[in-house]
C-alpha cells in the first residue's frame, strides 16, 4: 500500500480553550481527511496566542505532511493567526489587491462600509496560495511550513466547510493514493464488554479494516474503517467486515449508518405487515417522537397516546380504575393493560407501553426513581420488562423509550423465528386477562 500521509489539525480561538465553544471544526476535518486517505497524527487547540500557534506549527510540521489551521483570520485584534503562520513559514506578510476587492464586495453587500481593520484580511504570507471564501470576508491560504503544507481557514464553521470542500479537499485528494471507507453497525442491548468479546479478533490493532467501538447512551456502535488503493477495494473490505460483525452479533446488530432503533422497528413491522400502537406514561411521547422521525412510518404506526393521568389510562385505554388502584399506576399489571388497551382501541397487532417514576421526586422505597415498566402486547399475548434506570429525568425517559423500541423489535423477531413466519401464540408468556 502507498506510503501514509499524516495530517495535524490545529483549531485556534480563546473560546475553544476556555471551554465555551465545542471544537466542531476539528471533528468535521478529521472525518473528511480520514475518509480521503490521510491519517490524523493529532488534533490540537490553542488560544488566540500567536506565539503558541507558531510554536505548535513548527513542532507538528516535523511529523505531518499536512497541517490544517482554523480560526484567527478575521479583522479583530484577537485574530492573529496569519502573522503567526507567516512567522513559522519564515515569510513576510504581503498585501493582496484582489482580496481587498473581495472583502469590499462582501462588506458592501451587507450594507456596511469598509474600515482599516478589514485591510488586515488582505495580508498573506509571501508566496502563499490564496483560498477563496465563498461565504465571508476572510480568504484562507496555503503555504509551506518546513516540509508540511499548511492550510489556514476561517473559524466560522460554515465558512470553513465551504472553503475546505471547495479549495482544500481537491488539493489533498489530488495527491492522495489511498482511499478509506467508513461504516457503522449499531447494536442494542449488549454491554461494551460483550460486544468486545464477540468481535475480539476483528478489533486487533493494526488490522485492515480497523474496527473500533463507540459507546453512546447505553448503545454500542461498531466503527469499521477500510483502507485500500481504490474506493472499490476499500468498499469490498468494509462490506466484508460489516457482515462479519452482523453475523457475530445476530439480532443485537439492528442497523447500519443512519438507521435508528425506531427505524429498525418500523422495518421489522413493515416486513411482516404488522401495525403498532403506543401508550406512553413516563416517556411522555418520546417513543412516538422517535418513531415519527422515521420517514414513511405511517404505514405501521397507528396510534401514540400519552396517558399520563390515571383517569386518562382508564378513559383512553380502558385500563380498569380498580386495577390501577390495586396495583398502582407504576406496576407490571398497568403496563400490560396499557399495551393491550392500545391494541384494542387502534386495531394494531403490536402494542407498547411505558409507566414509571422518572424523578427527581415521586420515588418511594418500593417504587424508586428510575423504576420503569415497559409493556408489550403481540396479538393479545403480553410481556412486561422491569427496568431500573439510574440518573436524572431526561436520561430515564430516553433509556426507557429506546428500551421499549428495542423490546418490541426483538419480540417480533422472536415470534417470527418461533413460528417460521408470522406467529400466533407466544410461548412462555402469560395471557393478560
Ligand atoms: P474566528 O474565525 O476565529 O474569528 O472564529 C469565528 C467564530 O467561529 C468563533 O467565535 C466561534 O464561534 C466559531 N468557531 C471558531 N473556531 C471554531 C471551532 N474550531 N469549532 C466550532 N466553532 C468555531
Ligand atoms: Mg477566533
Amino acid at each position: 500500500m502507498a506510503e501514509a500521509r499524516y495530517a495535524t489539525i490545529i483549531s485556534t480561538g480563546e473560546e475553544l480553550v476556555s471551554g465555551h465553544t465545542v471544537d466542531t471544526n476539528a471533528s468535521f476535518l478529521a472525518r473528511h481527511l480520514t475518509e480521503n486517505g490521510l491519517r490524523i497524527r493529532r488534533i490540537l487547540a490553542v488560544g488566540d496566542d500567536p506565539e503558541a500557534l507558531t510554536f505548535e506549527l513548527l513542532r507538528v510540521a516535523a511529523d505531518s505532511q499536512v497541517v490544517l489551521i482554523t480560526g484567527g483570520l478575521g479583522p479583530t485584534v484577537d485574530d492573529r493567526a496569519r502573522g503567526a503562520i507567516a512567522l513559522a513559514a519564515r515569510c513576510e506578510l504581503v498585501h493582496d489587491d484582489e482580496s481587498l476587492e473581495h472583502v469590499r464586495r462582501v462588506i458592501e453587500g451587507y450594507g456596511h462600509r469598509m474600515t482599516d481593520a478589514h485591510a488586515v484580511q488582505c495580508l498573506f504570507p509571501a508566496g502563499a496560495d490564496i483560498l477563496p471564501n465563498p461565504r465571508g470576508t476572510a480568504c484562507g491560504f496555503a503555504c509551506w511550513v518546513g516540509e508540511a503544507m499548511a492550510y489556514a481557514m476561517p473559524g466560522v464553521p460554515e465558512e470553513m466547510k465551504a472553503m475546505f470542500t471547495g479549495s482544500v479537499l481537491p488539493r489533498l485528494t489530488g495527491e492522495s493514493r489511498e482511499r478509506v471507507v467508513m461504516r457503522e453497525v449499531h447494536t442494542s442491548g449488549l454491554p461494551e464488554s460483550r460486544v468486545n468479546e464477540a468481535l475480539v479478533t476483528l478489533l486487533e490493532i493494526g488490522r485492515n479494516p480497523s474496527v473500533g467501538l463507540k459507546a453512546r447512551g447505553g448503545w454500542v456502535t461498531v466503527c469499521i474503517r477500510a483502507r485500500a488503493a481504490t474506493a472499490e477495494e476499500a468498499e469490498r473490505l468494509a462490506e466484508g467486515d460489516c457482515r462479519a460483525v452482523e453475523e457475530r452479533l445476530g439480532e443485537a446488530a439492528f442497523g447500519r449508518g443512519e438507521v435508528t432503533l425506531a427505524g429498525a422497528l418500523a422495518q421489522v413491522l413493515e416486513e411482516r405487515g404488522l401495525h403498532l400502537a403506543v401508550a406512553e406514561s413516563c416517556t411522555g411521547g418520546l417513543i412516538g417522537s422517535m418513531l415519527t422521525d422515521v420517514p414513511g412510518v405511517s404505514s405501521v404506526l397507528l396510534l401514540d397516546v400519552v396517558a399520563y393521568d390515571n383517569a386518562a389510562k382508564t378513559r383512553v385505554l380502558g385500563v380498569p380504575a380498580e386495577r390501577i388502584e390495586a396495583a398502582g399506576a407504576v406496576s407490571r399489571e398497568v403496563a400490560q393493560l396499557m399495551a393491550r388497551g392500545a391494541c384494542e382501541v387502534s386495531g394494531a397487532e403490536v402494542g407498547l407501553s411505558t409507566t414509571g417514576v422518572a424523578g427527581p421526586a415521586g420515588g418511594t422505597a418500593r417504587k424508586p426513581v428510575g423504576l420503569v415498566y415497559v409493556g408489550m402486547c403481540l396479538r393479545g399475548w403480553t410481556a412486561v420488562r422491569e427496568l431500573r434506570i439510574p440518573g436524572e429525568r431526561q436520561r430515564v425517559k430516553d433509556r426507557a423509550a429506546r428500551y421499549a423500541l428495542d423490546f418490541a423489535r426483538l419480540e417480533v423477531l422472536k415470534e417470527s423465528a418461533e413460528t417460521g413466519s408470522l406467529g400466533r401464540r407466544r410461548r412462555g408468556e402469560k395471557a393478560c386477562g
